[in-house]
């Protein structure tokens, strides 16, 4: 099969796979001929490096070929899709040549399994150790691995990578029992474990003066939304664990978007797209805002409420809280007030110090005054107790009903 061809079947196979961060825009096509620009035909994602730089990555499979039968997803042993596996050679080619024509500036690799765990690893850091150590690519490598891999390739791939990444998919083994029979929720548990155990040890080392070492800085995992009946206290109270057991950087929530040829366990409808960006809006604030999972979904409400943001959400339930004032409440109150986020809230700290706030304050640091001024008190501005009351006040912030259109287009 010619490369292109390939490299078609692999960037599409690999797009399913949300924790590069992927950049969710429509990508335009000029592959029929008509226009420049297309980028989607040859696998070019968008990610985050580090220091907060976007940065454009060349997203194949070595193989979408699969000894798994993972039922949500594409490759699997019983899809009934084309079929294709880059060389080593290839992949490194193929890398080398984007770079080298400034199309990216680095490489996600993941991997269906061929043969077994470790055989589809050891070709995997081929790749990245080629890369490495032959043609001496600085470039950003973000690898995904494989938690039944031994524990020396999982080693192997963190020293060639910038990232390494491990997913999780589901958040119980119950789930997984059904939709991912092969997979076990402990294992890869365990494999979070020593890659935590062993990113520490290398952030030792580089601190102790070893300044050449290359090693991944961090992993992450994604998790698939809307597969089945896992609610989102489920993936909250898993991601939570994730963040504080080893250390994850990212948990990727990746809606579930029904597949070609799908398995008949499969719900027909991907999840509403608001479910994946309320999820994320409340992991950021387990991260960066100090809420506890317990405070944002509990067994009475195991989902998220999808009309409003979680944080506001968290603040009609919890009124008695404001209003609170801006000149004293200490930090950590202030970042629980709707509409307020980290960097105004430290822009709102430095600023109290020398003077009082008032509305107009707030609206030049773009705060939505619609949405804080029942929460909070300034120089000229006391909520009334039955503003803060009222029933009415989540209507206000919910989107408005719609007439349902009697004749769909
Ligand atoms: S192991 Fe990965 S590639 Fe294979 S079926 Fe499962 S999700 Fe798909």
């Amino acid at each position: 099969m010619e490369l292109e061809a390939k490299l078609a079947i692999l960037a599409d196979a690999a797009k399913y796979d949300a924790s590069c961060a992927s950049s969710g825009a429509v990508r335009k096509n000029s592959l029929d001929g008509k226009g420049v620009g297309s980028t989607g035909g040859a696998g070019i994602c968008h990610s985050y490096a580090p220091d907060g730089r976007c940065i454009s990555l060349l997203k194949i499979l070595l193989t979408n070929r699969c000894i798994y039968d993972c039922h949500y997803c594409i490759n699997r042993r019983s899809s009934n899709v084309r079929r294709a596996a880059f060389t080593v050679e290839e992949a490194v080619k193929l890398t080398l040549d984007f770079y080298k024509r400034n199309y990216i500036e680095g490489l996600f690799l993941s991997s269906g399994i061929i043969r077994n765990a470790d055989h589809t690893m050891e070709q995997v850091n081929a790749v990245a150790r080629t890369l490495r150590e032959v043609h001496d690519f600085r470039g950003y490598i973000h690898l995904k691995t494989i938690p039944e891999a031994s524990p020396g390739l999982i080693e192997e791939a963190a020293r060639h990578a910038d990232r390494i990444s491990i997913n999780l998919e589901l958040p119980t083994q119950e789930s997984l029992d059904q939709l991912a029979p092969e997979k076990n929720l402990g294992r890869t548990k365990q494999a979070m474990g020593r890659i935590r155990h062993r990113l520490e040890e290398a952030t030792e080392q580089k601190r102790d003066g070893d300044k050449r070492l290359r090693h991944a800085t961090g992993q992450s995992t994604q998790v698939i939304i809307g597969a089945d009946a896992s609610t989102d206290s489920d993936f909250l109270s898993r991601s939570d664990e994730l963040y504080r057991s080893y250390r994850l950087k990212r948990v990727y929530y990746s809606a579930f978007s029904p597949i070609p040829d799908a398995s008949g366990i499969l719900p027909p409808k991907a999840p509403p797209l608001v479910r994946e960006h309320r999820l994320y809006q409340a992991d950021w604030l387990m991260r960066h805002y100090g809420f506890g999972t317990s405070e944002i979904v509990d067994s009475a409400r195991p989902n998220l409420d999808l009309d409003i943001d979680p944080k506001l959400s968290w603040a009609l339930r919890n009124r008695h809280e404001f209003p609170v004032d801006v000149h004293t409440a200490a930090r950590e109150t202030l970042l629980r007030i709707p509409g307020l986020g980290v960097k105004n809230v430290d822009r709102i700290l430095s600023i109290r110090r020398f003077t009082k706030l008032h509305l107009v304050d707030l609206a030049r640091l773009r705060v939505s005054l619609e949405k804080v001024r029942p929460f909070v008190i300034l120089a000229d501005h006391q909520p009334s107790v039955l503003e803060l009351d009222s029933d009415t006040l989540r209507a206000r912030f919910a989107p408005k009903p719609q007439q349902l259109e009697l004749f769909g287009r």
